[in-house]
C-alpha cells in the first residue's frame, strides 16, 4: 500500500524501495500538474454552483421504477407495517394510484401479486383473471404511458413460498429447476397478454431467460422485454418484503438458488450467461449492500442497461432511524440513491420514488 503514500511520508518507510512499477506510478502522479499549495481541491467547493458544475451524478426521479403490491378484493388498502407509506392495494384502486404516480413524473412501476388462494405449483399466478393480469389493465387503461413492469416468480404464489415447483432430493426438498421453466414462461407469456410492457423474472433459475424469451416470441410477443435479476442474493434484506409480498419460504430458505452474499466474481458469470440468453436489461438484487457487484457488472458490460434494487430493508433502515430521529431521511435517502446510480446503476427500483419525486419537484 506504500506505493500510494506522498514521498515526504515514504521515506519515513526508509527500509522498503519502490519496486520499477511504484516508481512509475510515482513519476504519474506528478506529471498531472502542481501539487499543494498550488492545488487546492477545495477551490472546487467553495460555491454552491460550482459544486453543481462539477458534479458527477445526480439523481432524477426519471431514473426511478416504484413497486406496487397489488392484492385481492376492491376497495382494499392494508397498510405494510414494516415498510411505512406502502399499501398492498387491490386492483381497483390502482386507477387513482398509477395517475397519482404519473403525477409525480415516476416513468415505471414494477408489479408484485398477492393471490387470492396459494396451492403446491402456484396456479394462481397463470389466470388471465389472477391479481396481476388485472392490475396491469386497469394501469394500462388509467395511464397508458406509465410503463409496466411485472415481478416474474412463484414464491407469493405457491403454498410452500419457494420459487417454483419442488422436487424431492433424498429427503430434501429443492426448487426443480426445469419443471420451473416451463411455469416461468406460461406466466410471461399470460402477463405480456395482459399488457405488461417488461417481464422480470426474479426466480434465479438457470436458463430462465432463454426460456421466456422462447415463448414470448412464439406467442408473438418479440417486441417484449426481458428485464432479468440476473445477480440476485439470499439477503437478509429482503425481510420487509416479505411481509409485504406474503412470500416468505415455510420451510428452509432460498440459498439454494439464490447468490451467495459472499460472491461477486459468479456474478459476473451471471450476467453473462442472462445476456448470451437474450437477457434486454439487467438486475442487481439488492443494491446498497453490493455497490461493488453494481460496479463490476458496469465495468464488465458498460453497453446493456444496468437496474439495480433498492430492496425493502434498505428502504426499511432509513425510514426507521428517521422516526427515531437518528438520521436526516431526505439526505440519508438521496445519498443512498445516488451511491447506487453512481456505482454504475442506470435505473433503479425504489419504495422511496415518489418521496424523491417530492423531494426534488
Ligand atoms: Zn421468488
Amino acid at each position: 500500500m506504500e506505493g500510494g503514500l506522498c514521498p515526504p511520508i515514504r521515506q519515513m518507510f526508509w527500509w522498503t524501495q519502490p519496486t520499477p512499477l511504484e516508481a512509475h506510478s510515482m513519476t504519474q502522479a506528478s506529471d498531472f500538474g502542481p501539487k499543494f499549495p498550488q492545488l487546492r481541491m477545495r477551490r472546487l467547493r467553495q460555491h454552491a454552483a460550482l459544486r453543481e458544475l462539477v458534479r458527477e451524478t445526480e439523481i432524477s426521479v426519471r431514473d426511478l421504477i416504484l413497486p406496487l403490491f397489488v392484492r385481492p378484493g376492491s376497495n382494499a388498502r392494508q397498510p405494510i407495517a414494516s415498510m411505512p407509506g406502502h399499501d398492498q392495494l387491490s386492483a381497483d384502486l390502482l386507477t387513482d394510484e398509477a395517475k397519482a404516480i404519473v403525477e409525480l413524473g415516476i416513468p415505471a412501476v414494477i408489479l408484485f401479486g398477492i393471490p387470492a388462494w396459494k396451492d403446491l405449483t402456484g396456479s394462481a399466478a397463470l389466470r388471465d383473471d389472477g391479481v396481476v393480469q388485472q392490475a396491469i389493465r386497469k394501469i394500462k387503461s388509467a395511464a397508458p404511458d406509465l410503463l409496466v413492469v411485472t415481478d416474474l416468480c412463484y414464491c407469493e404464489y405457491t403454498d410452500h413460498g419457494h420459487c417454483g415447483v419442488l422436487i424431492d432430493r433424498g429427503g430434501r426438498s429443492d426448487v426443480d429447476n426445469d419443471a420451473t421453466l416451463e411455469l416461468l414462461a406460461q406466466q410471461a407469456v399470460s402477463h405480456a397478454k395482459a399488457g405488461a410492457d417488461v417481464i422480470a423474472p426474479s426466480g434465479m433459475m438457470d436458463g430462465m431467460v432463454a426460456a421466456i424469451r422462447r415463448a414470448l416470441d412464439a406467442a408473438r410477443f418479440d417486441h417484449t422485454p426481458i428485464l432479468s435479476y440476473a445477480a440476485k442474493y439470499a439477503s437478509a434484506f429482503y425481510g420487509p418484503f416479505r411481509e409485504a409480498a406474503e412470500s416468505a419460504p415455510q420451510f428452509g430458505d432460498r440459498a439454494s438458488y439464490q447468490m451467495d452474499p459472499a460472491n461477486a466474481r459468479e456474478a459476473l458469470r451471471e450476467v453473462a450467461l442472462d445476456l448470451a440468453e437474450g437477457a434486454d436489461l439487467i438486475m442487481v438484487k439488492p443494491a446498497l449492500s453490493y455497490l461493488d457487484v453494481i460496479c463490476r457488472v458496469k465495468q464488465a458490460h458498460p453497453e446493456v442497461p444496468l437496474c439495480a434494487y433498492n430492496v425493502s430493508g434498505e428502504y426499511s433502515m432509513v425510514k426507521a432511524a428517521a422516526a427515531n430521529g437518528w438520521l436526516d431521511e431526505r439526505r440519508t435517502t438521496l445519498e443512498v440513491l445516488t451511491s447506487i446510480k453512481r456505482a454504475g446503476a442506470d435505473m433503479i427500483i425504489t419504495y422511496s420514488a415518489k418521496d424523491v419525486a417530492q423531494w426534488l419537484a
